[in-house]
């Protein structure tokens, strides 16, 4: 009897591959092992046991394996069957969704992975423009290999470019980096050692005299350092004291005050947890039994409390359930970046249970917690990730937590698997009959409308905790503001009355501008023209710093040019706005402030985003300009007004999702303010102030947005009314694609006919010298979503098989988002 494996390899292949083994290997191996295996002519690569049998392959001779890597499985058989689950439904293959699963470390390739190197800020006068491209994509994604870059330069000889980029110290080959948890650097401040002695002191106190705060400020500092004898944190003396970081600053600059930072290590908890979980107020207490009772009849349940209502805290209460039942709980976030509060609180109740995941940690620190997870060690009992932590071997799962459930990066876009981590979630917890809590301010409609199907249970908390009340939200008529001259720049006189009061009485602000898309382009006012990229079908924007033109998707740039390029016109004007010039002008009004300023752009280096987040929560900054990044769940005490700067651009989006999003974008972002005691003040500028939409957030009124949106959903057909697939085509010739696409769709036709949309261009249609058509397939709720899915892979296996579309890269997308 001979004796066969199969196995899963991290290619994009449709079945596993079988390999001959001995009858002792075939003892040994059980699936989820590591074998390293020969395939096509030279290459070997690591795969993963799928089932052993005595079926030899019918069209091919087995070769044997190479050899067995693992004494026991790495991977569960829950595991294995999560995988083929989203292979299907997400229509990939079992070997996409391992390659996304594994961290690198367990994956051996004949193929070099270039990194980026971490620290490093270039500028990119410093690099070749090949260079730049690269290194703009690495900002993307985390990895890329050798085949990613011929495609992204359209060459095939790379070597050059990454043999310049290595000799710079912007990329590194496929090492491994040891590296542990950023580092969290808290500014502390003391008295310099010139005032220690009392005499001093006395002296110092009476020469400052004649500046009453500055001395309330070091009288504070003294009597809290009395107190605790710890250093004080810059933070706890503003709070104390009441002082403005410019008093403080004042002070160190006089060389009375010293600031130092100390390094706070995040992940490495030592020793025991340190607090217990907060006792829970009436509402929260309300909500939990109600969550409970869910939980009685339905396996998931979503949580809408709103902002500040302590929704944390309930989790928080069911985790410690699930740790007193001995099981795994999973904590689903949207990006982990984004979460070192978040982090740092679940660390004070539970210590080293807690365990960090995701894609930006070194492959190292991901093995380390995949097998904490794959052992059901005490140090993984909480696994807090993004996305790909649902891919993780969990061995006894007891509860899904996935909070801001709405958040669309959710949803993996490229490359495959393009899962939908909560959807993904639920799936796994069903598996275990484990029950999952969705949690958010603004739910998808998706959710929403299943709950009110009566598919997932609902529990509403509708009070902020402490009472403190929803923010003032108050809509400022842009067009009316320009008419009677009351704008500086792109701040409405409204907008600079409230900034003022709000950084008079020592709190902070923040400044909201969507930049996606709206970055400014130049527009010649003679003849209209814009400049346009050479590879991408998109109007490059200008960066005022550099003074150039840059394409946000390829990297391409020029200086900006003196005189229209189509007419020679000197009179060119730059149209929209990003953050980069809000912070400009914020600047210019408020110069005794500071400014600061949270995007792509400064958030790259390494610790770019923590030291943003940091130096607001310990008052070194005083306005914050910032995109979206600003949403995400984020705790400031002391921000008491927000000010949307300019609504419009996102309502204006061309996607079916537009306004939904707005909502949740602007209802989350106005939740940054006045989370404790004051109550907190949000400005929304906008050309149309009755945009219902925007009445909508200023009333907080959810359910009239969701019933609304749901209309157009019903008549439009979208989601969560119907479901969706998107089919992307990609090739560099124009022709091609649209006789490709044109052929796909007729296809379709004869199959899902009206149901069938496109093929259409998407707003931006060429990048990187790839042109892209859409073609969209919905999908009634009543049609077998197997069988329409059986459908279109047949279709698309007779569009590979034509010769000349096989160059064509075609790209499914199950609920795209
Ligand atoms: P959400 O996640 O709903 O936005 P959080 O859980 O972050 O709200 O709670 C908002 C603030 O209120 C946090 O600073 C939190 O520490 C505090 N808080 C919430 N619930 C309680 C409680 N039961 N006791 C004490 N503080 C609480
Ligand atoms: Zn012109
Ligand atoms: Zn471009």
């Amino acid at each position: 009897m001979n004796n066969f494996v199969d196995v899963i390899l991290p290619i994009p292949l449709e079945k596993s591959f079988t390999y001959a083994i001995t009858p002792a290997e075939a003892d040994f191996l059980q699936p989820g092992m590591r074998v390293s295996v020969p395939f096509g002519k030279r290459k070997i690569y690591t795969g993963l046991v799928e089932n052993i049998h005595q079926k030899a392959p019918q069209v091919y001779d087995a070769k044997e394996i190479h050899q067995i890597l693992d004494d026991t499985p790495i991977v569960t058989k829950v595991q294995l069957e999560h995988w083929k689950w989203i292979a299907s439904y997400y229509l990939c293959t079992v070997g996409e969704v391992m390659r996304a699963a594994l961290p690198n470390a367990f994956i051996l390739e004949s193929e070099t992975i270039i990194y980026r190197q971490e620290d490093v800020q270039v500028s990119d006068e410093e690099l070749q423009d090949d260079e730049f491209i690269v290194y703009e994509a690495l900002h993307h994604q985390s990895s890329l290999k050798i085949q990613d870059l011929m495609d992204i330069l359209d060459k095939k000889n790379v070597l050059p470019v990454i043999k310049r980029l290595i000799d710079k110290e912007v990329i590194h080959v496929q090492e491994e980096i040891y590296e542990k948890y950023k580092p969290k650097l808290v500014r502390y401040i003391r008295l310099n050692n010139a005032y220690t002695s009392e005499a001093a002191l006395q002296n110092l106190l009476e020469d400052l005299s004649r500046a009453p705060k500055q001395r309330d400020v070091v009288m504070t500092l003294f009597s809290i350092s009395a107190k605790t004898k710890k250093p004080v944190k810059v933070s706890e003396l503003t709070e104390e004291s009441n002082a403005s970081s410019a008093i403080i600053k004042a002070l160190v600059d006089k060389g009375i005050l010293e600031d130092y930072h100390i390094q706070t290590d995040r992940i490495q908890f030592e020793g025991e947890a340190e607090s217990d979980s907060k006792a829970l107020n009436k509402h929260q207490e309300i909500a939990l039994n109600k969550i409970e009772q869910c939980f009685e009849k339905e396996n998931i349940t979503l949580l809408h409390g709103v902002t500040s209502s302590g929704k944390t805290e309930l989790y928080v209460k069911l985790i410690e359930k699930q740790l007193n039942n001995q099981k795994q709980v999973l904590y689903l976030l949207p990006e982990i970046a984004l979460t070192t509060q978040l982090v740092e609180r679940l660390q004070e109740y539970f210590g080293e249970q807690v365990a960090v995941f995701h894609s930006k940690y070194s492959s190292h620190e991901r093995v380390e917690v995949w097998n904490q997870v794959l052992q059901n060690s005490k140090k993984a009992k909480i696994v807090l990730g993004a996305r790909s932590s649902v891919l993780l071997p969990f061995q006894d799962l007891g509860l899904v937590i996935v909070d801001e459930e709405h958040e669309s990066s959710f949803k993996q876009f490229d490359p495959a698997p393009r899962y939908h981590a909560r959807d993904t979630a639920i799936v796994l917890a069903t598996m275990f009959q484990a029950k999952t809590l969705l949690g958010s301010a603004t739910p998808s409609l998706e959710s929403y409308f299943n709950a009110q199907q009566g598919k997932y249970g609902l529990v509403e908390l509708k009070h902020r905790y402490n009472n403190v009340l929803m923010p003032d939200i108050e809509i400022v008529d842009l067009k009316d503001k320009h008419k009677r001259k009351r704008m500086t720049g792109h701040f409405s006189d409204r907008l600079i009355t409230e900034i003022q009061d709000t950084l008079k009485e020592n709190h902070q602000v923040i400044l909201f501008q969507n930049r996606r898309g709206f970055s400014p382009i130049v527009e010649c006012l003679t003849c209209g023209h814009s400049p346009q990229c050479p590879n991408c079908d998109v109007s490059l924007t200008y960066h005022q710093y550099r003074n150039q033109l840059r394409c946000h998707y390829c990297g391409y740039n020029v200086a900006m040019p003196k005189t229209c390029e189509a007419c020679g016109s000197v009179e060119l004007d730059s149209k929209g706005f990003g953050t980069e010039q809000v912070e400009e002008e914020a600047k210019a009004l408020f110069p005794d402030h500071k400014v600061a300023r949270m995007d792509l752009d400064t958030t790259r280096g390494k610790y770019g985003y923590e030291k943003i987040i940091t130096a607001l929560e310990q008052g070194d900054i005083d306005i914050l300009v910032g995109t979206q990044m600003l949403t995400k769940g984020l705790d400031f005490r002391n921000v008491r007004l927000v000010g949307i700067m300019n609504a419009d651009n996102m309502l204006n989006f061309p996607d079916f999702r537009a306004h939904e999003r707005s909502f949740q974008l602007m209802a989350q972002v106005s939740g940054r303010s006045g989370r404790t005691k004051e109550r907190g003040k949000v400005i929304i500028q906008s050309y149309n102030p009755y945009h219902r939409i925007l009445q909508q957030v200023s009333t907080n009124d959810f359910e009239q947005m969701y019933t609304e949106q749901m209309e157009d959903r019903y008549t439009y057909k979208y989601p969560p009314i119907y479901r969706m697939i998107k089919i992307t085509f990609k090739h560099k010739d124009y022709q091609k694609v649209n006789v490709g696409a044109e052929w796909y769709a007729k296809s379709l036709r004869t199959v899902f006919h009206e149901h069938v949309l496109g093929p259409e261009f998407p707003p931006v249609a060429r990048i990187r010298n790839q042109y892209l058509k859409h073609v969209l397939v919905k999908i009634p709720q009543k049609q077998s979503l197997s069988k329409t899915k059986e459908a279109i892979v047949k279709i698309n296996n007779s569009f590979l098989s034509v010769k000349d579309f096989r160059a064509i890269r075609v790209i499914l997308n199950v609920d795209n988002y």
